[in-house]
């Protein structure tokens, strides 16, 4: 910072409280950051598109207290069908919302704005966290789409959402962070008992999060997001027990978000470059509530035995394995099933098995698949989407399968790429290949 900026820092702090005095980026805090081996140290960084830092503004995104989604919206014109996109995502942001309450200021010696509360130090993470995932997936990856130009929105400590509707289950007691694509909007929920870095406020989570909504807006448009939009059409709800809902032709929801929580794994692991991105979040305790934390790290963890030998023959059958949870089964093509899709199929288990095939394609190393892979994987979910759009129209009901991305992935690779790929994929989705549904890797 040149004396002339710093001057200016220490002005606006003189008169902060009488004036309204308006703190922009560029402007140095106190953040969690990236030590550049994978994990987070607390250290200074640069917030380059706040416009407001007091009241949480920024040229790309706001960050507010709270939000929470308005559940008649869901219950009533969400079954319908009767919206259009940006309509789901004016009514998904509707819901109540609260000021952040930040306790801040300049430190009188350095001009770095410090937190005095564990609110705002986190707040000043996530700003951070989610600015450099959004030029990470824009500059690095080449995102043009919604994800990288429309205004977001991130809310701290997001209220309950209805888990059997939505994608994400989210509660108050989680300690989690979660996209939704009803709102368009990032959470971050607060920490309790799993005493790694707070997943709030990990990068890799973040950038995992921010790649949920690359996913949305690259595969679910235009005609796709019509087809998309009859997966809640088929949920039926009793409002009196909205936990009982059930839901039909659920295939497709299942193997979407499988495929999308996978690549949500594969540009966490190309941003911060390793392959065990949730390692330094994930430490089990004495203390833990829930427990299981370790559990959730092996299983996440691209080099880990459950992403080193699975297969997607594995999960069309009921998974029997050693570790403490279970996959559950991907009904097949056609099959009604008796409950939610989220009930019926862990959606990480696909997820991981995605993650591994592209990590053991780009040679098991994260520099290679953010060079050679993520920014192919960009153009590639475009073109899911428009099969997802064509297939969906054709059957009259909402299609994903895996050969629709993987086939679209093999197609934009290089070369030689392709070549590891495939092989990967003959070897981890052996029933698609010998079925010839993914041309690409006959
Ligand atoms: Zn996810």
């Amino acid at each position: 910072m040149n004396g002339a900026a710093r001057g200016l820092v220490f002005g606006c702090l003189a008169v902060a409280a009488a004036t309204g005095c308006v703190v922009q980026g560029p402007v140095e805090v106190e953040a969690l950051v990236a030590d550049g081996q994978g994990s987070m140290e607390r250290g200074v960084t640069t917030l380059q598109t706040v416009t407001d830092l007091y009241a949480g503004t920024g040229s790309e995104f706001d960050v507010v207290g709270g939000l929470m989604l308005t559940f008649d919206f869901v219950f009533t014109t969400m079954t319908t069908g009767d919206y259009t996109y940006p309509q789901m995502v004016e009514e998904g942001r509707r819901g109540a919302r609260n000021a952040l309450n930040l306790r801040l200021s300049a430190n009188p010696l350095t001009g770095v704005y410090e937190s005095e509360d564990f609110d705002t130090f986190l707040y000043l993470t996530v700003f951070s966290n989610v600015e450099k995932a959004w030029a990470f997936f824009r500059d690095d990856l080449g995102d043009d789409s919604g994800a990288t130009q429309d205004h977001g929105l991130v809310g701290l400590y997001g209220s309950q959402v209805l888990s059997s509707l939505l994608p994400v289950p989210i509660t108050p007691g989680n300690d989690n962070a979660a996209y939704v694509s009803i709102g368009d909007v990032f959470y971050t929920l607060r920490v309790h008992d799993q005493e790694g870095i707070p997943l709030a406020m990990s990068q890799g989570v973040i950038a995992h999060e921010f790649g949920h909504r690359i996913f949305f807006h690259n595969v679910i448009v235009d005609n796709a997001f019509e087809a998309w939009k009859t997966i809640f059409a088929n949920v039926e709800v009793d409002q009196q027990n909205p936990q009982a809902a059930t839901q039909q032709n659920s295939r497709g929801q299942i193997i979407m978000r499988g495929l999308d929580e996978g690549l949500a794994d594969v540009f966490a692991v190309s941003m911060v470059g390793t392959g065990h991105f949730t390692e330094d979040s994930f430490i089990d305790s004495a203390s833990s509530l829930t427990g299981g934390w370790s559990d959730q790290a092996a299983f996440r963890d691209l080099e880990g035995d459950f992403a080193t030998f699975v297969t997607f023959e594995q999960m069309q059958d009921d998974v029997d394995n050693d570790l403490p949870f279970q996959c559950g089964r991907i009904p097949a093509v056609g099959e009604e099933i008796d409950g939610l899709a989220n009930e019926v199929f862990n959606p990480y288990c696909l997820g991981v098995l995605l993650a591994r095939t592209v990590y053991e394609a780009a040679g098991r190393s994260p520099e290679v698949m953010r060079r050679d892979f993520a920014p192919r994987i960009l153009p590639a979910l475009q073109e899911t989407g428009r099969r997802v759009a064509a297939e969906s129209a054709a059957q009259e009901v909402f299609k994903f399968e895996p050969e629709y991305l993987l086939d679209a992935i093999a197609q934009q690779l290089a070369a030689d790429d392709r070549a590891s790929f495939c092989a990967v994929v003959k070897d981890r989705f052996s029933s698609l290949t010998s079925a010839g549904v993914i041309p690409t890797c006959p």
